[in-house]
């Protein structure tokens, strides 16, 4: 058979979807599955069944990553690798992660169903706390695999709820595993994802080719006044952390405002002490979240944002610190697999288009060390991060195809 003819079954590729919604499953049609969490590790316990009733051999490294591999005909080959994450958002969708994930397993089962073997291994990967919702930094998987961050320093990172520390989680999911992250060789790693943005919906086209990803920078913001009675402290005296904070976010929201288009600047979580209604609050700790395609303007921005909450800090007579607690660069995926993708995506007569990538992937941090790029389908609205985010069957059906393709491109098929 020719193998440019070959197809993905859509149909058991989205009620695999559909299964793994369940776990986790929130009122409104999304899932709940933070990292490391107990329905973390139900989604991974069902992932590794199907992984193993589909042939292959399954480990975890040290970090909870998790391999399952699908033999190729020559074993001192080094494996083409595809995937993505499990985890969730607190209130994510079906799609986020989980597609790359299951739509690899598709490949496999694919594979084994026409009883093709390629010249090289596939690996199927899931990588750890992309989504970092629980405990920090995200994309930890990835980002111990290629040695950006030491695993003995994220291990004590505690995690969100009090129940421990990532090592403490990892032991008690049963995810602790004993390969070293990074030793695996990889030949490239390939990612399918949702857009998670309006581009190609409203383009309409059928598959994104990712060509970057932008920087992402994110920094812990400790703003620290003097917790008093709310009754007694006259107005001009106080020194109120939360008044200085929002007027803090007011301020960086527009410097970013100010800046090019591409710019993104959020804060989505604050946290108040002692957060109580008859207290002036003493103390208030905030995230920001800053991306860019240019690291020079990441950089000019960084500095900006330190001036900006200095100045407020000095005009409400309190102080602050600046923690930056994450730095991705900018990154450019890998040309020769550009042009895998876009040579299966002709091949299967679908429409394509480049796409920059405005959300961080394990991709990017895996691209640091092994040739690598992404594959985006469209989902509707650009909604994601939303129990609502939705991602059509004929388009979950159409980026299978073209990472099956691909894949069998790169690992060799006879
Ligand atoms: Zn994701």
């Amino acid at each position: 058979m020719d193998n440019q003819t070959l197809r993905v079954n859509g149909q058991r590729l989205w009620s695999t979807l559909m299964q793994m919604a369940h776990i986790g499953a929130l009122p409104h049609g999304g899932s709940r599955r933070l990292a490391l969490s107990a329905e973390d590790k139900a989604g991974r316990d069902l992932l590794v069944s199907w992984c193993q009733q589909a042939g292959c051999t399954v480990t975890t490294d040290a970090i909870g990553n998790i391999f399952a591999r699908r033999p190729g005909a020559n074993p001192n080959l080094a494996a083409v690798a595809t995937g993505s994450h499990l985890d969730t958002q607190p209130e994510g969708g079906k799609f986020d992660g989980v597609f790359g994930v299951l739509a690899g397993l598709e490949v496999i089962r694919t594979l084994n169903d026409a009883a093709l073997e390629t010249r090289a291994p596939i690996d199927l990967v899931v990588w750890t706390n992309e989504e970092g919702a629980r405990f920090s930094p995200p994309l930890t998987g990835s980002g111990v695999f290629v040695g950006k961050y030491i695993l003995e320093d994220v291990y004590s990172h505690p995690t969100a709820d009090g129940t421990g520390t990532v090592k403490d989680d990892l032991a008690r999911i049963g995810y602790l595993g004993n390969d070293t992250p990074g030793i695996r060789s990889l030949n490239c790693f390939i990612e399918a994802h949702i857009e998670q943005g309006p581009i190609l919906e409203t383009t309409g086209t059928h598959i994104g080719v990712v060509t970057q990803v932008q920087g992402i920078r994110w920094f812990e913001v400790l703003v620290t006044g003097q917790n008093a009675h709310a009754g007694t402290v006259p107005m001009t005296m106080r020194k109120d952390a939360l008044v200085a904070a929002a007027q803090m976010i007011v301020a960086l929201n527009a410097l970013a405002s100010g800046e090019d288009h591409a710019t993104r600047l959020t804060i989505g979580a604050l946290s108040v002490t002692p957060n109580s209604g008859s207290t002036i609050p003493g103390a208030v700790r905030f995230n920001i979240d800053l991306r860019h395609p240019s690291a020079a303007t990441l950089s000019k921005l960084a500095t900006a944002l330190r001036q900006t909450a200095a100045q407020v800090a000095r005009d409400r007579a309190v102080e602050t610190t600046i923690s930056e607690i994450m730095n991705v660069p900018p990154i450019s995926f890998d040309p020769d697999i550009l042009a895998v993708l876009r040579a299966s995506t002709t091949t299967l007569g679908l429409t394509q288009q480049d796409i920059l990538s405005g959300a961080g992937h394990d991709a990017m941090n895996i691209a640091s060390r092994i040739p690598s790029a992404m594959i985006f389908i469209p989902c509707r609205g650009g909604v994601s991060h939303n129990e609502s985010e939705y991602a059509s069957p004929q388009d979950v059906t159409n980026g299978a195809d073209v990472l099956l393709q691909a894949l069998l491109r790169r690992a060799g098929a006879f």
